[in-house]
């Protein structure tokens, strides 16, 4: 699978049974790794305990489902703005922005916007981990890229200056693509995830 990263919002009926989803009511969550990405079930727990399944999940957690509501008064502008540029940064897709990403996502988990569900090592030592936006129940599934520690001040910069609308998207790929063919790929010291701060 070559995506590093997805999108996939919850859902408003049960995926096993099609029946709805009740407003504050246990949810049985899971990510089926396919060829395109990955597939979101999101059930009735007892329908997820019944039904059998012929395939492991990628993840599978348990959450509370919550009907959607209007968005409220705009309050906290520029933790909506961590939260449509992350979204944003997504749907680009582009391998260039995996630390932008990355640093976005650890964010707005500080700010309690976003929960980690799950984190799962791969192969080549990378980790893919699974974030659910509490309010929406949007899920993403980040590529934990292991940014040195050395550079994690740089890749602040970049974020700080994409919310401050100060730099482009298009200026900050150049820089990491820029980066990525001067650094090489020597191995990290030290996990740099400590440093980063919240996005309010
Ligand atoms: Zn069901």
């Amino acid at each position: 699978m070559s995506q590093e990263w997805n999108i996939k919002s919850r859902g408003h009926v049960c995926s096993l049974c099609k029946e709805s989803l009740t407003d504050h009511a246990p949810v049985v969550s899971a990510l089926k790794e396919t060829e395109t990405g990955y597939e979101r079930f999101d059930c009735h727990p007892q329908c997820w305990k019944n039904t059998p399944r012929d395939w492991e999940p990628f993840s599978v957690w348990d959450g509370v489902y919550n009907a959607p509501v209007k968005e409220e008064k705009k309050e906290a502008l520029k933790k909506e703005d961590a939260g449509s540029l992350i979204r944003r940064l997504v749907t680009l897709d582009d391998p260039a922005m995996k630390n932008v990403v990355y640093v976005l996502a650890v964010m707005l988990e500080r700010s309690r916007i976003f929960v980690e569900r799950d984190a799962k090592e791969q192969e080549d030592g990378t980790i893919r981990r699974v974030y659910e936006d509490r309010k929406s129940g949007d899920t993403f599934v980040i590529l934990d890229p292991r940014i040195r520690l050395e550079n994690l001040a740089e890749v602040q910069a970049q974020v700080v200056a994409l919310l401050s609308g100060t730099k482009t998207l298009g200026e900050v790929a150049q820089e990491e693509q820029q980066e990525e063919n001067a650094g090489g790929g020597e191995d990290g010291t030290g996990e740099a995830q400590a440093s980063v701060p919240a996005a309010d």
